[in-house]
């Protein structure tokens, strides 16, 4: 894996500056008056008060966005090329800030610092600049049909796109929700967890900045049932993308169909084997299936949580992957030499350690870690178990934390149908030297995404979803696009055959 030079020296106390509903290019409170700590999860002390939107403010943030979307208005009139400047410009901003945004990152996500600077910040980047190039290609066609007619299809913005985020990633998935939405011509109006409110609120200000109209991208902080429900069930919202738990995304879908049918993409929780071949690298191997569980803290809707490993090597790649977790370096995320930080809330540090237990429960071997880390923060120590199988709770459900779950395998149809066992389908990857056992898997495994000899290396340029309960629809690519415009089919009679 290549190297990273290391970031610039982060900023340790990043001055608070948003914490406002953003509507219409202005800062207003809510209208209910409430507000809702954020929480430091290294200390578990609150950082800051942010205004919580409900009900009221979404209609706020929507009725803005429908104006803003209206033939007239200057959005709807502006020249595609304009777009793609206003988007270059928004991507600059963020460079300019990019310490004071992976600072932030850092001080409410708990990820660390150089994680946050040199994977999430830099990705924001990238999405917008990617989808700026977009803004003047998007082109419908000419369609050859029967009888005197002209018959092209244009490929016109949905309208008002209801955006709701987790806080795993908080601005990178920030990005990819709006610059594809931005650059087809849609308006936006974004939900961040309510974990992880600040950089969204940070890089709303940056689009005032950049010169996008009023209206054109809306923020509104709030809760899941109240904000979040406000947004899947509004009449006025022409489509939403939604990424998150697959109970949550369920019950998006519902809404959406109950309120008007609004379009819907859907990113959602993943439970992905990494199936380590006998004639793999182990020392390798054992890198990237480390990284692959371990990356920020385990929380990743791609985590490779089912390590599956053949019987051959089984014993010698447990024995490595302990060290490996072993030796990892947990501390303060502003600390460079931290490779890992706390997990985002209370709920989520609750909910993995009690998955721990089921695992110890159901007699798999605990072969490091399971405790917390020290005494303040929502820090778990990394943790390895081995002996797993699918019938255990740790074998079967997301965890969403620092747990590898090693099991063991014999053969390709074994191996094949237990990575498919299960309701989930967003990842996979298998390492292995041979290319008739990489085609085989790679064909057979249902899943979004299959990585061979390498895993989470994602791009903006190619397309992410799921198979099964992982989702609906691909976002990123070219691909990605196509959520974001309706095609609109014209048949025009002609006076002769053209
Ligand atoms: P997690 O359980 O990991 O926090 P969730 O799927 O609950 O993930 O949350 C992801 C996002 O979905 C957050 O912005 C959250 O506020 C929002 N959310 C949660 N419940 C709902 C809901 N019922 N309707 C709409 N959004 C929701
Ligand atoms: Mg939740």
């Amino acid at each position: 894996m290549a190297q990273l030079p290391p970031p610039p020296p982060a900023i340790k106390n990043p001055e608070i500056k948003y914490t406002q509903i953003f509507i219409n290019n202005e800062w207003v409170n809510s209208v209910s008056g409430k507000t809702f700590p954020t929480i430091n999860p290294t200390n578990r002390k609150k950082i800051c008060d942010v205004q919580e939107g409900d009900k009221a403010d979404i209609d706020k943030a929507v009725a803005a966005a429908k104006i803003a979307f209206e033939f007239g208005s200057p959005w709807q009139q502006m020249d595609a090329s304009k777009r793609c400047a206003l988007l270059h410009k928004f991507a600059d901003l963020v460079e300019r800030d990019k310490i004071y945004l992976a600072s932030l990152e850092t001080l409410d996500n708990g990820k660390p610092f150089k994680d946050a600077y040199s994977g999430d910040i830099t990705r924001v980047v990238g999405t917008f600049r990617y989808f700026a190039g977009w803004t003047d290609k998007i082109q419908g066609r000419t369609i050859p049909i029967d009888g005197n007619f002209f018959c092209f299809t244009r490929h016109e913005p949905v309208g008002v796109c209801g955006q709701i985020i987790p806080w795993n990633f908080p601005l990178a998935l920030f990005a990819l929700k709006i610059a594809p939405a931005l650059a087809c011509g849609n308006t936006v109006v974004i939900k961040p967890a309510e974990q992880t409110p600040l950089t969204v609120l940070y890089a709303a200000q940056l689009f005032k900045e950049a010169g996008f109209p009023p209206g054109v991208v809306n923020v509104v902080p709030g809760f899941g049932p109240t904000a979040g429900g406000a947004i899947s069930s509004h009449p006025d919202i022409n489509k939403t993308s939604f990424t998150g738990s697959t109970e949550v995304g369920q019950a998006i879908m519902v809404a959406a169909a109950k309120s008007n049918l609004k379009r819907v993409t859907l990113e959602l929780g993943g439970k992905s084997p990494l199936v380590v071949w006998k004639d793999a690298n182990l020392d390798d191997v054992v890198e990237w299936a480390e990284r692959a569980v371990f990356y920020n803290c385990g929380q990743m809707c791609t985590a490779g949580s089912r390590t599956y490993v053949h019987e051959d090597i089984y014993e010698q790649f447990v024995k490595k992957a302990k060290a490996r977790a072993q030796a990892k370096v947990i501390g303060d995320p502003f600390d460079p030499k931290s490779e890992y930080g706390p997990q985002v809330s209370e709920e989520q540090f609750n909910k993995i350690l009690e998955l721990i237990q089921d695992g110890v429960k159901d007699g798999a071997v605990l072969e490091c870690g399971g405790q917390r880390y020290g005494t303040e923060g929502y820090y778990i120590q990394p943790t390895v178990f081995s002996n797993v199988t699918e019938d255990m709770k740790i074998g079967r459900e997301e965890i969403f934390g620092p747990v590898q779950s090693i099991m063991k395998f014999k053969d390709m149809e074994e191996i094949i149908a237990r990575a498919n066992d299960t309701k989930y389908g967003l990842a996979a990857a298998i390492f292995t030297e041979d290319i008739d056992t990489a085609l085989t898997f790679t064909s057979r495994v249902k899943a979004g995404t299959v990585w061979v000899n390498c895993y989470n290396k994602t791009s903006i340029s190619s397309p992410f979803g799921g198979f099964k309960m992982s989702g609906m629809g691909r976002e990123f690519g070219e691909y990605g696009l196509q959520a974001y415009t309706e095609i609109k089919n014209v048949v025009m009679k002609t006076p002769v055959k053209l």
